[in-house]
């Protein structure tokens, strides 16, 4: 009978985890709860730029904005081997690598990508011929290593080998595609040719480049959404989602017209250029993840940004409604504020999500924090200094760029219909 009751048991629990594996496998749990770290100034490791002359006729260069090359090297075997290392750490594992390959003769290449102990390859190697349009590099020339850990379902590699065709022609080697602060600014720059949309700097990175500022719509500033992307430097997907939520702002739609006469939306795109243009895997160029120092506010990327919203919230007198932070991670997923928090437009995050996600016929991975007083990461600070009902919108490393721009674009048309649709 004792045996019994243990068989029962012993099945009940079998089954209790079963369905936990079973609903965690469908979606990602997302990442480990982030925790209030130390965000002072640590000192970074620069790259030693230049050209690499690898023998054979054959060049490497890390001499360009956005490069991250710390050596190459020809093996003994003839191969290639490429160092790739973090601005400083500890470090969150986003290896960012991008370098240019030229040979004086046309020829094959084996190049294996090598990184740090403990770090792991990451970025499906995309190859550009112009540092504009890029491809992926296809599966038949792209292996990856032995892994770093058999038990993770993320089957991370130490490295990978690639095998590229070279010549007189430069080819650009990138974790994804390039998009530097001067991108950026061309970006804005085309935008402000609407008479609706203008630019100012609201303040300086801490080697000196502009933060810029966008300003779409022409409402008295009551009614205010904001729009911030790139703390992060290689997340590139977020950053390509929050261009087409920024044009669909922007555009000519009926819906877009309406939304810039009650509502002004303030946008910061590239809020880390040092760390995008000196091609960090995630720091500015302080050493510190900025996306940590909202409650700190050490850094002065994140000072500028606080600064600018705690003027233009007061002066006005206005209402900030939504905040919305860009990023990218291993699959789409969008990190939102506890429900039982009442902002100032209670149910506003997972209405867009879901309404989103509807008409584009997915099954939105939506998880909502669980801590509800840290004011650690950008989307908590828009929530807890203004009552913006807010998010981090994550976009996977791999999602389809035709796929992640529909997202963004169907996002803001869906959030400009509930705001202006009233509560
Ligand atoms: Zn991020």
């Amino acid at each position: 009978m004792r045996q019994k009751q243990a068989y029962a048991t012993l099945f009940f629990l079998m089954l209790i985890v079963g369905l936990w594996s079973c609903k965690t496998s469908e979606q990602w749990a997302g990442q480990a709860p982030i925790r209030i770290v130390p965000t002072n100034t640590l000192p970074i490791q620069k790259q030693q730029l230049g050209t690499f002359d690898l023998g054979q006729g054959v060049y490497a260069s890390n001499d360009f904005v956005g490069a991250r090359l710390n050596g190459i090297t020809r093996g003994d075997d003839g191969k290639l081997l490429a160092l790739i290392t973090p601005e400083n750490t500890p470090i969150n594992p986003s290896p960012w690598y991008s370098f240019k390959l030229w040979a004086e003769e046309e020829q094959e290449v084996s190049l294996k990508l090598s990184y740090l102990n403990g770090s792991f390859h990451r970025y499906h190697p995309l190859l550009s011929r112009d540092g504009k349009s890029w491809q992926r590099l296809p599966e038949d020339k792209y292996q990856r290593g032995a892994l770093i850990d058999n038990e993770s379902p993320r089957e991370l590699p130490k490295d990978a080998t690639l095998q590229l065709t070279i010549g007189p022609d430069t080819l650009w080697v990138s974790a994804q595609e390039l998009n530097t602060s001067l991108d950026a600014a061309n970006w804005i720059a085309g935008l402000t040719e609407q008479p609706y949309i203008t630019q100012s700097v609201i303040g300086e990175s801490r080697e000196g480049r502009p933060i810029r500022l966008m300003k779409i719509g022409e409402s008295d500033d009551q009614q205010m959404i904001f729009v911030l992307s790139r703390q992060h430097p290689p997340e590139v997907t977020g950053y390509l989602a929050m261009q087409a939520f920024v044009e669909a702002i922007a555009s000519d739609d009926p819906l877009a017209e309406r939304f810039r006469q009650s509502f002004n939306t303030y946008v910061v795109p590239m809020a880390n250029p040092d760390g995008v243009d000196n091609g960090h895997w995630r720091h500015n160029a302080g050493g510190i993840d900025l996306n940590r120092d909202w409650e700190r506010v050490n850094q002065p990327e994140v000072q500028v940004v606080q600064a600018f919203l705690t003027e233009k919230v007061t002066t006005s007198g206005g209402t900030l409604y939504f905040g919305v932070d860009f990023h990218s991670t291993w699959e789409d997923i969008y990190y939102t504020i506890n429900p039982e928090l009442e902002g100032n437009w209670p149910g506003l995050v997972p209405q867009m999500i879901t309404n989103m996600a509807t008409e584009l016929g997915l099954e939105p991975n939506i998880r909502p924090n669980d801590v509800d007083s840290i004011t650690i990461n950008s989307s908590r600070y828009f929530f807890s200094e203004f009552g913006a009902e807010s998010l981090t919108y994550e976009v996977g490393d791999n999602t389809p760029r035709d796929l992640l721009k529909r997202k963004g674009e169907v996002s803001a048309m869906e959030l400009m219909e509930l705001l202006l649709s009233g509560k």
